[in-house]
């Protein structure tokens, strides 16, 4: 059976392993000069190659019901196995989140990986662009020329439309909508907010991180670590809120500086000081909340023990937009599901799988994006069997 890939991101990497291991003939396709580029950027920043937690806790972090069936058929547990079986041990971080151990770094994960698709057979073409596509032959620019090849099956993984330098640039859209294939327009996701806060008040403190802060938007909280930026806010808790901020951008965001703290409890300890500079003290406010105060509040704002216990508790912020696509995580839209069967084979293209990102759907960082990248692989080739 020959299959043939296009595109070396990690949801086509696995579809590779899990072809190979099959006993299909497997060509892979990559219009960069290298392998994996995108996931060499997220090894950059951290490096979850999936989350602890039980299936149902899993899954409920994706926006999609859909995908709940294909990461239960490779689950987080799954690819620890195979990760592990790859010669590349894991740990769970205090957060939950899954990386390789310190000493594994992520282009030895990748340089892994490769060599161990190469020593199985799989043949690697780079500088490859996919041009077109029918029911059963593929259009590849190479350097050489433009080549037609047929195949038995061809997996397509060429990811979305953020960071377009690593490849990732949705050039294929166009292509899709010609061929009347419903493609989810793309928006950032897992992006940083840009808000209305005084220009020279983020320029002065872009860069000031709020450590165990609770950020909330709309009923919806989140605990963890956000950065001031010279346009707004990210942060982990930013990205998990982006699909609700999305909803609805009029809603303020609201930043609890003291989660263990009741609001009657901060006015307790703003009584017992001397004043409110002695009070914020006391607290450890963060800097810029407390210059925040002290230029944009009114004196008598200042000193009313209420009003600062209230922004402590909830300071609210205005988003106005996310951060342009190229600048995000990751993506929201793609491939419409309605095109999809349970196998993610095209409806109208029986013999064509599309997996990774090019599908429509969307999660917050901390591993749960590559997880359904893997399993998206995984399951594109398993019924080949
Ligand atoms: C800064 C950053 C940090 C991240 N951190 C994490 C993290 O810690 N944890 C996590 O789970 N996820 C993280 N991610 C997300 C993760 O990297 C992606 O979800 C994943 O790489 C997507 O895999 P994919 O296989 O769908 O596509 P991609 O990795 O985007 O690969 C698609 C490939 O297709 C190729 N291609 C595109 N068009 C064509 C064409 N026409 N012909 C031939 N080839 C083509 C591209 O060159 C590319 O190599 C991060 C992403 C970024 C940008």
């Amino acid at each position: 059976m020959k299959t043939i890939i296009i595109g070396a991101g990690p949801s086509s990497l696995m579809a590779a392993t899990q072809a190979i291991k099959n006993g299909c003939e497997v060509i892979l396709y990559e219009k960069m000069k290298t392998a994996g580029r995108k996931f060499l950027v997220a090894g950059d920043g951290g490096f979850n190659l999936t989350h602890d937690g039980s299936f149902d806790d899993f899954v409920s972090y994706y926006s999609h019901p859909q995908i709940a069936n294909i990461i239960r058929q490779f689950t987080n547990d799954d690819l620890i196995s195979w990760l592990n079986g790859l010669g590349i041990e894991t740990y769970v971080g205090s957060s939950g989140k899954i990386f390789p151990v310190k000493e594994i770094k992520p282009s030895m994960v990748l340089k892994t990986w490769l060599q161990y698709l190469k020593d199985l057979g799989v043949k690697f073409v780079y500088n490859a662009t996919l041009e077109d596509f029918s029911l059963d032959e593929v259009v590849i620019k190479t350097k050489a020329g433009i080549e037609k090849h047929q195949f038995d099956h061809l997996i397509l993984g060429l990811g979305a439309a953020s960071w377009p330098k690593t490849g990732s640039d949705a050039a294929w859209v166009s292509l899709f909508t010609a061929k009347n294939i419903n493609v989810v327009p793309f928006q950032a996701s897992n992006a940083g907010v840009n808000c209305a806060l005084p220009s020279e008040f983020l320029k002065e403190f872009q860069g000031a991180v709020f450590k165990n802060v609770v950020v909330s938007h709309d009923g919806i909280h989140r605990k963890g670590e956000i950065v001031l930026t010279n346009y707004g806010i990210e942060g982990a808790p930013i990205y998990y809120l982006n699909p609700f901020i999305r909803k609805n951008l009029l809603v303020p965001i609201y930043i609890d500086f003291k989660p263990n703290f009741s609001e009657k409890e901060i006015i307790e300890i703003l009584k017992n000081c001397k004043n409110t500079s002695e009070g914020f003290k006391k607290l450890k406010l963060p800097i810029p909340f407390v210059s925040w105060c002290k230029s944009f509040l009114t004196k008598e704002e200042f000193l009313s023990n209420g009003i600062i216990a209230k922004l402590v508790k909830s300071f609210p912020i205005q988003p106005i937009s996310f951060r342009p696509i190229d600048e995000a995580i990751s993506c929201c839209g793609g491939v419409s599901w309605v095109e999809l069967d349970e196998n993610l084979r095209l409806i109208n293209y029986p013999k064509i799988s599309i997996v990774g990102e090019m599908i429509d759907w969307d999660a917050p960082t901390g591993g749960y994006l590559l997880q359904a990248c893997f399993s998206t692989g995984f399951v594109a080739v398993n019924h080949d069997l």
